[in-house]
């Protein structure tokens, strides 16, 4: 039989899949209250995949009740660390079991190479693939919260001030499609950790991992309500979390537009917290004194066209002085051979679909306006595998582009990379500055001095220096300006899922 490197393999196991379709409410599977349903449709050959319930208004107040009722009631939020820890740690453990169909899924739903979302053993790239990643979440922050302590305000002999965290209630956790299932376990780990419950709205383009965990979750032994998943469009089911009166608190991941209506929304409800993990523009500055610049390219090329560039921390903009330019152009036009895009479901391959047809257009729209705003197109710029029916697009280079162009400014999120040329290293810093946003930024030179100016005047949640996208749990993620606010991964994450209180006991 074949094995995890055969793309026979997959094509079996996808003929093999069983789809949960239904929106999952209580600990049980239900359709939508209106009947509706949307369509998933696999971006590798444009070919439908099932479809799922559309949620309403009236399935995510269902939810918000489900989850505000168990919360009360205190079967999860009163529990001991212990406890939920143990469950926690059997929901990852069943994530792992369950790892090639939830892989599956996900590559199904929003064309990532099969690769990148199980550890194939095959064409992998630097990062371990969203499998491995994605159930750890959810197990660090299980082993964690049973060593978490609170705190003793520092008041004199006459009185104790205890410093407790309590779990702020109900969570809507609205998540994009670039990385389904990560996505998801980033806001599930510490929200469930921290004992609250949670409704999770997966993105439109990629619903079904979300809905086949919601059912492991019961399996690892959560009460009923939770983990609830409202499948829906995000004006609908999106906008009614935003706006409910009994969700405490938003965990968003998506872009900025999206993240500034639930600012509106949560200011036109109930002033409910919101935490917002939105895009990003990158720099990435390779400096003249580079210490390796084979190195250097090849993280750029990653950085650029990983996932198909779908990747809020890609690095899209390429920042390159002078004195080494020519050869970094050399080596990145010999590294594109390895992005172009192939079939998901082939273990070798380390590009995939783009994930809609709606998002390969806008991608090709940024194309044409590059092009048309003068810059000039160096490598790609065209659709291909179009027999397949699927949406891929070519890895693209623009060179040179000036970050004032819209195609430097706004988050493409696709397989597409403006190299611009700075002189000196205040000229890096600004333009790496230039944008709107502030989620990520990487810098390569020798000089430890020059690093270290660059990281700190970098505007950026995450500063890299000779590297890119290291990262793992343990290490808090998420943006400066409009990138966001507050932090996934690391116990700074439980910041966004806690309240503090101050409990003062006075001695007479
Ligand atoms: P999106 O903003 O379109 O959607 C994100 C989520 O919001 C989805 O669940 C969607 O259904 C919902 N939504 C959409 N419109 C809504 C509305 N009107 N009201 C309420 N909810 C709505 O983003 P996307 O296209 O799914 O994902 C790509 C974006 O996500 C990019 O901007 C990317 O940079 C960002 N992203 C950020 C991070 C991070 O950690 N900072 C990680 C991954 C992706």
């Amino acid at each position: 039989m074949a094995g995890h490197e055969d793309p026979a393999y997959w094509e079996d196991r996808k003929g093999r899949l069983d789809f949960r379709t239904g929106a999952f409410i209580d600990g049980a599977c239900c359709p939508a209250a209106s009947g509706e349903t949307f369509d998933c449709i696999n971006p590798a050959d444009g070919q439908l995949l099932t479809s799922v319930a559309a949620c309403g208004p009236e399935d995510v107040g269902r939810a918000v009740r489900s989850a505000r009722r168990v919360f009360e009631r205190g079967h999860w939020a009163k529990t001991t660390p212990q406890h939920r820890k143990k469950c926690l740690i059997r929901f990852a453990e069943l994530i792992e079991k369950h790892a090639e169909e939830l892989a599956l899924l996900d590559t199904l739903n929003m064309g990532k190479p099969i690769s990148q979302s199980f550890p194939t053993g095959v064409s992998e790239g630097p990062f371990p693939a969203d499998l491995v990643t994605a159930p750890n979440h959810i197990r660090w922050f299980g082993e964690a919260i049973d060593k978490v302590y609170d705190e003793v305000g520092p008041t004199g002999p006459s009185a104790l001030s205890l410093i407790t965290r309590e779990p702020v209630g109900v969570v809507a956790a609205v998540v994009p499609w670039n990385f389904p299932l990560l996505m998801a376990c980033w806001k599930l780990g510490p929200a469930l950790a921290a004992g609250n419950s949670v409704i999770l709205k997966p993105a439109e383009q990629s619903p079904l991992s979300a809905l086949r965990i919601a059912e492991l979750a019961i399996e690892a032994g959560m009460p009923d309500g939770v983990l609830n998943v409202v499948p829906g469009l995000g004006a609908v089911a999106g906008a009614a979390l935003g706006r409910h009166m009994d969700v405490d608190c938003i965990a968003f991941t998506g872009s900025a537009e999206v993240g500034k209506l639930f600012l509106t929304y949560a200011g036109e409800s109930n002033m409910k917290r919101v935490w917002l993990e939105c895009g990003g523009k990158a720099p990435n500055i390779i400096l003249a004194d580079c210490p390796d610049v084979e190195e250097a390219v090849e993280a750029a090329a990653y950085g650029a066209f990983h996932n198909q560039g779908e990747v809020c921390a890609a690095a899209p903009r390429l920042l390159v002085e002078p004195a080494i330019k020519d050869e970094v152009m050399e080596k990145l036009i010999s590294c594109l051979d390895l992005f172009q895009p192939g079939d998901p479901l082939d273990p070798k391959t380390r590009s995939g679909a783009i994930v809609s047809r709606d998002h390969m257009s806008r991608i090709l729209d940024y194309i044409s306006i590059g092009v048309s705003e003068g810059a000039p197109l160096r490598s790609g710029g065209a659709r291909v595998r179009t027999e397949t029916g699927g949406y891929y697009v070519e890895p693209t280079i623009f060179d040179p582009v000036l970050n004032r162009m819209r195609i430097a400014q706004e988050e493409i999120f696709g397989p597409v990379l403006s190299v611009i040329d700075v002189a000196g290293v205040d000229e890096a810093i600004a333009i790496g500055n230039g944008t709107i946003y502030g989620l990520t930024a990487s810098v390569w030179t020798s000089d430890i001095n020059k690093a270290h100016r660059v990281a700190q005047c970098l505007r950026a949640g995450t500063v890299w220096i000779n590297c890119y996208e290291a990262s793992d749990v343990t290490s808090p993620f998420g943006g400066f300006k409009q990138s966001g606010n507050g932090r996934d991964r690391s116990l700074h994450a439980l910041d966004k899922y806690t309240e503090i209180k101050s409990t003062w006991i006075r001695f007479s």
